[in-house]
């Protein structure tokens, strides 16, 4: 199994997991309750990842809209397609767009290239 993840997913988990930091940032800054200073800036950047998350889910919201929407294959699921390749979100299937690369070997590096 490879290690890759379905774009929008894998945005989704980033924005999870930030939100997530930003709760241990501020709860760290709990423990510095009787310095102000370093209470406030803990509680700071806990907000800041906080916020970034949210920006990280309207820019996963926007990226959405934009994004391919196919049926995969493999599950019969709707799953969405972000670039030229990307994975289904339930079965990891891999997934093109551009028929040139049908049967190809899944490659991350195929998004970069131009062709
Ligand atoms: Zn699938």
């Amino acid at each position: 199994m490879k290690p890759y993840k379905n774009k929008i997913n894998r945005i989704r988990s980033f924005a999870l997991s930030l939100i997530f930091i930003g709760f241990v940032i501020m709860y760290i800054g709990i423990f510095f309750r009787e310095n102000q200073i370093v209470m406030t800036i803990f509680m700071f950047l806990g907000l800041i990842a906080i916020l970034g998350s949210t920006g990280v889910y309207a820019w996963i919201g926007m990226l959405s809209t934009k994004a391919a929407q196919v049926v995969c294959p493999n599950c019969g699921k709707h799953t969405k397609v972000l670039g030229r390749v990307d994975m289904c979100m339930y079965c990891r299937e891999p997934l093109t767009l551009d028929p040139t690369l049908e049967g190809q070997e899944f490659d991350q590096a195929l998004n970069r290239k131009k062709s």
